[in-house]
This record gives C-alpha cells, sequence and structure tokens, in this order.
C-alpha cells in the first residue's frame, strides 16, 4: 500500500514570523543558511516516499519543491528552476492540467492549486519518481498547506535579527507561547535524522545575522 503524501514546508523567519520584503527576503547574505535550503530540499530519502511510478521506471527520482507563482517570480531566471529538484509552480492562471512532458531540467510544472500539485504528484502522471515534497512559500501557499493534513512538518530558519517586513508565516512558531500545543519543537537528533545530515546547532552567525535551524512537528 502507499504511504501518504507528507509535506514539509521550509521557510526562514524573525522572531515574528516575517518572512518577505518587497516581493523578496528581507536579508541579504546567509549564504550557509541557502546552502542548507539546497542539500536539504535535494538530498533523496532512503525509500521513495510517494509510489508514483513502478520502481523500474526511466524517470529520475527527485524530491519536490511547490512554491507560489510570487516566490517563482522571486528566484532571479538564471536560478530556476531550482535545480535537482522538481519545480511546481501554483498560480491561478495555470488552470489546465499540468504537462505531462515537462523536462524538468529546463521548467516548471505548472498547477492551478496545491490540491493540484498533490495529485500530479501522486497520479502516476508526474515526470520524476517523487521522494520528499517540500513547500517553500510564500505566505499565500504556505496558508493553503497549513490547512492540509498532508502537512506534518517545519524546518524553520529562526533568524532573531529583526527585519521589516511586509509578509508573514501565518503560524506563530515559538516555544514561549508554545504553538498552541498543536506543534511541537523536535529535538537536534530528530533534524539531523529527518534531514540526512549533522544540521549545526545553536545559534548561527552570518554577515552579522544570527539565526538558528528547528524543526517543528505537528503533534497528532
Ligand atoms: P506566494 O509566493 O505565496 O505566491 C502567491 C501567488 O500564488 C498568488 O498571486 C497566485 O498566483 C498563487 N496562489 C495563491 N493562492 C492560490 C490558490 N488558492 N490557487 C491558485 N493559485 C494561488 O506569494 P506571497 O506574496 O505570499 O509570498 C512572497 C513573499 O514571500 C516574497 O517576499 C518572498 O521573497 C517571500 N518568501 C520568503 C521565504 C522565506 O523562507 N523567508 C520563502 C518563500 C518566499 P497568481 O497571482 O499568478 O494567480
Amino acid at each position: 500500500t502507499m504511504p501518504p503524501l507528507e509535506l514539509t514546508l521550509v521557510v526562514a523567519a524573525t522572531r515574528n514570523m516575517g518572512i518577505g520584503r518587497n516581493g523578496t527576503l528581507p536579508w541579504t547574505g546567509l549564504k550557509k543558511e541557502m546552502a542548507y535550503f539546497a542539500r536539504v530540499t535535494k538530498r533523496l530519502p532512503s525509500v521513495l516516499l510517494v509510489q508514483n511510478q513502478p520502481s523500474n521506471s526511466s524517470h529520475p527520482a527527485m524530491n519536490a519543491v511547490i512554491m507560489g507563482r510570487k516566490t517563482w517570480d522571486s528566484i532571479p531566471p538564471k536560478f530556476r528552476p531550482l535545480k535537482g529538484r522538481l519545480n511546481i509552480v501554483i498560480s491561478r492562471s495555470h488552470a489546465d492540467p499540468p504537462s505531462k512532458d515537462v523536462n524538468p531540467e529546463t521548467e516548471a510544472v505548472k498547477v492551478g492549486s496545491l490540491e493540484q500539485a498533490i495529485q500530479y504528484l501522486q497520479s502516476g502522471s508526474a515526470v520524476v519518481q517523487t521522494g520528499k515534497v517540500f513547500v517553500i512559500g510564500g505566505a499565500q501557499i504556505y496558508a493553503a498547506a497549513l490547512r492540509l493534513t498532508e502537512t506534518r512538518r517545519v524546518l524553520l530558519t529562526r533568524v532573531m535579527t529583526e527585519f521589516e517586513c511586509d509578509t508573514f508565516f501565518p503560524l506563530q512558531l515559538s516555544e514561549e507561547d508554545g504553538a498552541g500545543g498543536q506543534w511541537v519543537r523536535k529535538s537536534k537528533d530528530e533534524l539531523d535524522s529527518w534531514t540526512g545530515e549533522t544540521v549545526p546547532e545553536g545559534i548561527q552567525e552570518e554577515n552579522q545575522i544570527q539565526y538558528e535551524f528547528q524543526m517543528w512537528e505537528r503533534a497528532e
């Protein structure tokens, strides 16, 4: 039987959950943080989680990154699609069923909703054998994902330095208010094990900005 598809949100947010400003990130120069994002979203799980293709399929195995149209637009054209991952972009102007012959190395799969993205990955029509499935923003798409039971986990980079923001992650994750008891912060060992790497522990600093790598999971 097929395990249910699971969504992991990946976000970097300030203490009050600020994530964006003027269509871009509020900060610059977090090179190691961005490298962490790239490694974690690329690294395949040891067992492919979404059995949407026969195991002898000629399709490559890749993780998927799902994003809103504005987040796609915020990526410099020379860096998109994000390489080594199946990029899926959500827009209301993508009304038709996704094309069955996209080249994931050169283009994104276009879908009309998050539900359609999930359906595409589970349907057997995806152009890759899918590993992990990440939702990488922005605020509108995080909000849609947080309404789905498929959403189990948030990989949060907590940015400790304050920045002016106009876009916010729609859920407060902080140990102080316990996030309503619905979400719990997992240990460093659990973060390492889920990501498949030894994640630097404690407060990191780059470009005079302090941040910390965290993992949160939905309590049943
Ligand atoms: P999004 O990236 O969430 O994209 C919004 C667009 O997605 C909408 O305009 C629409 O596209 C489409 N969309 C949204 N909801 C639906 C729906 N229900 N059905 C179909 N399509 C839908 O935009 P945000 O403005 O929320 O976030 C962008 C900001 O977030 C930027 O500043 C970006 O830099 C930041 N960001 C920060 C991250 C971080 O980790 N700090 C990560 C990702 C982004 P259309 O208009 O084409 O119909």
